[in-house]
């Protein structure tokens, strides 16, 4: 059996999978304040502890270090510790997860799976950003990317349901965070998400891609407000409309609200921009993949992005499909197909922490 790991500040889901990948269980536990290891200690009441032979963990920031799934020694652990400077939210929480797990499952082979890992493959041209090249070397300041393991799981999903065996895919992240990857060839060439997981897409509670003179703007006008805090928690969705759930801006928007249907209208236009720009980076494209909790439900905003996309790259949406959530959402006459498809990230870590068992 394999056991896999998502600890975040403040929740821990973990499920479980049989050898041939089929999911037998899955715990989630929300609004962990201090007490980590107690909250294991209830999840794990119900499992039979000498089944698990393989324990795989989400870490969210690999660095330079890890290009692919890593079995966990001293070394990997010091590594990811090392890294809690780029992530101090995520890291030290997976780490901590790391070393309970450890003390539960000692017998087990532990294996890291970054969410940065898949972008390795980004090329320093679409990594690095225009500032003195001795931030890269001194601090390591450039673009890491996130959401590594849902980008390729929904490509692999979209290239194995396409017959095809090397794609060029534009996957699409769109959930609380969001992030969007050109994907040639099976790999990463850039994604919008950077050094942090602010960059990129406005998301629910993230700015995404903002002048960084309005930083300094703000500093200086207002020396005691928590920029950082605002740009990551109160920002995107939520700070144009005062929420962050889409489903709520849909209805209200429905409703009348002006304020929700100009955050959605910016939330989609931000995506169609970055499309266009993939596909410049990409020249091909088989296919424009929609993911998430948003991506996978979301007819409306599948059809305001493609409505922008559509005169420029001649996507054609099949309305019907769509608005049933299809997998195949395009018309045949679609220069490039639509798919929506759900991501499954626990599955991707079991996948990959398999091989190296
Ligand atoms: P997380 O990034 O926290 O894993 P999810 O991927 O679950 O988040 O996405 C959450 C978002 O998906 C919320 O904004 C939620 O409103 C949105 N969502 C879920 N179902 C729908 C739907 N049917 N229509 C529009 N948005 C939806």
């Amino acid at each position: 059996m394999i056991l896999t790991f998502n600890v975040g500040s403040s929740s821990i889901k973990v499920k479980l999978f049989s050898d041939t990948l089929q999911e037998r269980q899955s715990f989630l536990k929300e609004q962990i304040s201090s007490n980590h290891e107690e909250a294991f200690q209830e999840i794990f009441e119900n499992l039979d502890m000498e089944k698990i032979e393989i324990v795989a963990h989400r870490v969210v920031h690999g660095g330079e270090f890890y290009h692919e799934a890593t079995t966990i020694n001293d070394e990997v652990k010091s590594n990811i510790e090392s890294l809690i400077e780029l992530a101090p939210l995520h890291n030290g929480a997976n780490l901590l997860g790391i070393s309970i797990a450890q003390k539960f499952f000692p017998n087990a082979l532990h294996v890291a799976i970054f969410d940065t890992a898949f972008h390795n493959s980004i090329k320093s041209h679409a990594y690095l950003y225009a500032l003195p090249y001795e931030m890269y070397e001194n601090d390591k300041i450039r673009r890491y990317g996130f959401h590594g393991s849902s980008h390729q799981y929904v490509s692999k999903r979209a290239a194995e349901l396409l017959h095809v065996k090397s794609g060029n895919f534009i996957t699409c992240h769109l959930g609380n965070g969001a992030s969007i990857c050109a994907i040639k060839e099976m790999k990463s060439v850039d994604t919008s998400m950077g050094f942090t997981p602010l960059e990129g897409l406005m998301m629910g509670t993230r700015c995404g891609d903002i002048d960084p003179s309005i930083v300094f703007f703000l500093q200086k006008k207002y020396p005691d407000m928590d920029v950082e805090n605002i740009l990551n928690k109160k920002s995107g969705l939520l700070g144009v409309a005062s929420n962050s759930d889409m489903r709520d801006l849909i209805s209200e928007a429905y409703s009348g609200n002006e304020l929700s249907a100009k955050a959605i209208e910016m939330f989609c236009y931000k995506i169609a921009k970055y499309i266009g720009a993939y596909f410049i980076a990409l020249g091909r494209v088989d296919a424009i993949i929609f993911t998430g909790g948003i991506g996978e439900n979301s007819a409306l905003i599948r059809e305001k992005v493609c409505a922008v996309i559509g005169e420029a790259l001649h996507v054609e949406l099949n309305d019907e499909m769509n608005s049933k959530n299809s997998t195949l959402i395009s018309k045949e006459s679609s220069q490039i197909k639509i798919m929506s498809i759900k991501t499954d990230e626990e599955l991707e870590m079991a996948t990959q922490a398999l091989k190296k068992g």
